[in-house]
């Protein structure tokens, strides 16, 4: 997409044309139509990051960001498993071979996906 700002004189500036003469704008709203340009992304292509942005804020909002880099790093690595936990009460790794019901709330963990 085709800039409709560039630097004169060390400020922001757009061109405008009415018939022959030529003049300069400047101001508060060009400078940020130059911010917005400089970030070389579509209004569209705004739109997605934020929602992606708030999306892995929601997700990650309670985590320390050198604990993410961990697990990231694990996924990388394939080294992550999620430890399976009861569908009722949570209790995480409640599930092991041949048992039939949570050791925390009793739950019938037969048939239950993970
Ligand atoms: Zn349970």
């Amino acid at each position: 997409m085709k800039r409709l700002t560039e630097q004169y004189n060390g400020e922001w500036v757009t061109e405008h044309a009415e018939e022959m003469d030529y003049f300069l704008i400047k101001g508060k709203a060009i400078d940020r139509l130059a911010a917005y340009e400089d970030s070389e992304l579509t209004p569209e292509q705004v739109a997605t990051l934020k929602a992606e942005n708030e999306m892995l804020k929601s997700l990650t909002s309670d985590i320390p960001l050198e604990r993410l880099e961990e697990i990231c790093k694990a996924e990388k690595e394939n080294r992550l498993i999620t430890l399976p936990k009861c569908p009722q009460c949570g209790l995480v790794n409640a599930w092991s071979i041949g048992k039939k019901y949570c050791d925390r709330c009793g739950a019938n963990l037969n048939g239950c996906d993970v």
